[in-house]
Order: C-alpha cells, then structure tokens, then sequence
C-alpha cells in the first residue's frame, strides 16, 4: 500500500481535549480520506481501481455521499457496480459456486477507506509511542485526555505490547488504563443516577451529568460513533 496521503498532527489531535483522541484521529482520517476519494482522487486510476474492488462498509458509503458532490459519488458507484457486474456476480445461474458467493463476501465485508486507516493508524501510534517516551511534556498532555475508549485501548495496548520499548510498557500501560478506567466509573455512576431519575421518589431531583449517559456510553463502547455524541 502507498504511503498515506492525510497528515496526522498528532499534537493538534492530543490539544483537544473533547473525548477520546484515537476516536478524533479517526474520523479525522475518514474525512480526509472521504473528501480526497470524492475531489482530488476522482480521476486518478489507481484509487478508482482500489475503490472498484474494495468498495466501502456502510458508514463510509454515508460518509462519501455526506461530504462528495453528487456526481463524483455516482461516478465512483458506477466503476463500481460495472466491476461487480463483470468480475464478481455470477452471469450464469446453476449450482451455487462457493468461490463466486465468497468472492461477493469479501467485497461486501471490505472497505477501501478502513483499509487506509488501519494503515495509517500503526503509523500514528508509533509517534504517539515516540512522543510518550521521549516527551513530558506530551506525557501530559496524554494523561489530560478526557478518556480512551473501549475499542481504542484494546487496539492501542495490542500494538504497544508489539512495538513499544518493554522498559516503557508498564507506565505506558498505567496511563492508558487510567483513562479508559476512570471514565468507565463515571459512566456507571451517570448511568445509574439515570436509572434512578425513572424512579418516583426522584421526581424532580438533579439530573446531574447523567442526560446524555446513554449517548456517551454507547461512544465509549463502541467508539466512532460520533453521530451519537452530544
Ligand atoms: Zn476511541
Ligand atoms: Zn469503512
């Protein structure tokens, strides 16, 4: 795969405090990668061939058609449906070929733009390891995030269990657990109180922060669901 074309500045992603930061960088990079499919890309040949094969999970289809005109969308569903049509549906009925059903499979279960991102995502935690090891600076400004979501530490420590320093590896691991810990007892604490304003005795009690717990939780569950946020 070529190298990426999005610029990830990791500090503008980590100076933001507004949730959880690998949840930023994503869908920053779904932008990005959104926005170079449907303009700059649109009549390069080698992205089109990718996005021909490939295609797109169902958020990013909603994603290019949020941010593309019409008609560069269109354009790239056409190739699309045209390379489906010769290569991949059979033209013929007759006795189910398992390789043709799991030829559709995979183009149904791959996305062009979650590829690029889980590419440049290794990248992105590399400098994040980088960073945390060398700068004090940038280890605080790590610890400030508001949280890392549940998907995000599993991706995070998995590749720091693989890459990063072993001398590290423990304190690294403290922090981030730190932030996905902490911010899963204020969940169950919003979420309970939540709970308990259905019951008569809180009629007319405090909501607190707990509003739009179910909204935040589903975020840190599941992450990229950034529709959801509040
Ligand atoms: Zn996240
Ligand atoms: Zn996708």
């Amino acid at each position: 795969m070529k190298e990426t074309i999005c610029t990830i500045p990791i500090n503008d992603i980590f100076n933001l405090h507004d949730g959880c930061p690998f949840c930023r960088m994503y869908e920053m990079l779904e932008n990005q990668y959104a926005t170079f499919i449907t303009g700059s890309a649109m009549m390069d040949p080698e992205t089109r061939v990718a996005t021909n094969k490939k295609g797109f999970c169902p958020r990013h289809f909603e994603k290019i058609v949020e941010v593309g005109k019409r008609l560069p969308v269109a354009l790239i569903l056409e190739t699309h449906l045209d390379f489906i049509d010769k290569e991949i549906l059979p033209k013929k009925a007759g006795k189910p070929d398992k390789k043709a059903l799991h030829k559709i499979e995979e183009i149904t279960d791959s996305c062009y733009i979650c590829d690029r991102i889980q590419f440049d995502i290794q990248h992105f935690l590399q400098t994040v390891f980088v960073e945390w090891a060398n700068s004090e600076e940038f280890k605080k400004l790590y610890k400030s995030q508001d949280f890392i979501c549940l998907r995000h530490y599993t991706e995070v420590m998995k590749y720091a269990n693989a890459k990063m320093p072993s001398k590290h590896l423990t304190d690294f691991h403290k922090d981030t657990l730190n932030l996905t810990r902490n911010y899963l007892d204020i969940l169950k604490s919003d979420t309970t109180h939540f709970c308990r304003m259905f019951d008569y005795q809180n009629r007319g009690a405090d909501w607190g922060n707990s509003k739009d717990a179910i909204e935040r939780d589903i975020k840190f569950l599941s992450g990229y669901l950034d529709r959801l946020a509040t």
